[in-house]
C-alpha cells in the first residue's frame, strides 16, 4: 500500500485528505468499507454494516480541486524544481550547510527543499529561525523524531537514536513552491547567507 497526503503544504491539495494506492482486491475492498462506516450498498435501500468503520469520505468539493490540481501536477513540480535547481547552484560549497543531493536518476516532487546546518550553528538553531521569521522567511524544521513525542515515551521509555537526533538538530526546510519566482529564492537564498553569517562567531556552540 502506498499512502499519499493532501495536506496544504503538499505539492497537491485536497484541503485535507489524502488516499491510498494498491493492487491488492481485499484491501482496497476493506479501505472502501472503513472508509464509510463499514456499511456497503445491498440492493435498492438495503444495507449491510459488516464492521465498525469511519467517515473518512473525502468530500466532492475537496476532490474537485484535487482533480484540477492533478492536471497541473507536471506543471507545479517542474516550478519547484526550478526553485530547487536554483537553490542547489547557489548553495554548492558555501561554509554554512549542505544540501541532499538527488541521484541522478531520481525524479523529487520537491515537497521540501531541506538543508542541514553545520554543526556550529545547532545551538543557535531557534535564534537562527526567530531571524529568518522575522525578515519574512517562513522557514521550518521537518521533523521532531517520532520517539520524542510523550505518546511513544509512555510506551517505549526513552530512546535515542543519534543519526535522527543530528538530523533533527541540524535541519531546516526553506520555501520551495510552485508561487516562487527566482527573484524570491535568491532573496531567501542572501536573506539565509546574510543571517547564518551573523551567527558564524568565533565562539560557537561547544561541541
Ligand atoms: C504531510 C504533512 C502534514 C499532514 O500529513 P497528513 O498525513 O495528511 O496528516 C502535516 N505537516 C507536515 C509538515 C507535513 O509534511
Amino acid at each position: 500500500v502506498s499512502i499519499f497526503s493532501f495536506h496544504p503544504v503538499k505539492p497537491l491539495t485536497t484541503f485535507e485528505g489524502g488516499a491510498l494506492a494498491t493492487n491488492d482486491d481485499e484491501i482496497a475492498r476493506l479501505a472502501r468499507l472503513y472508509r464509510s462506516h463499514g456499511i456497503a450498498k445491498k440492493r435498492l435501500w438495503d444495507s449491510d454494516q459488516s464492521l465498525l468503520g469511519y467517515n473518512y469520505r473525502l468530500p466532492d468539493v475537496a476532490c474537485a480541486l484535487g482533480l484540477n490540481q492533478l492536471k497541473r501536477l507536471d506543471e507545479t513540480i517542474a516550478a519547484r524544481e526550478k526553485i530547487a535547481k536554483f537553490y542547489d547552484e547557489k548553495f554548492e560549497k558555501n561554509p554554512y550547510f549542505s544540501t541532499v543531493k538527488l541521484p541522478g536518476d531520481v525524479v523529487s516532487s520537491r515537497h521540501l527543499y531541506p538543508i542541514l546546518l553545520f554543526r556550529q550553528f545547532w545551538c543557535a538553531k531557534e535564534d537562527i529561525f526567530a531571524a529568518l521569521h522575522e525578515r519574512g522567511i517562513g522557514v521550518q524544521v521537518h521533523y521532531k523524531p517520532t520517539y520524542k513525542f510523550s505518546f511513544y515515551r509512555e510506551r517505549y521509555g526513552d530512546i535515542s537514536v543519534p543519526s535522527a537526533e543530528d538530523f533533527y538538530a541540524a535541519e531546516l526546510s526553506i520555501p520551495c513552491h510552485q508561487c516562487m519566482s527566482l527573484e524570491d529564492a535568491n532573496f531567501v537564498a542572501n536573506t539565509l547567507f546574510e543571517v547564518l553569517k551573523s551567527f558564524d562567531t568565533p565562539q560557537g556552540c561547544r561541541v
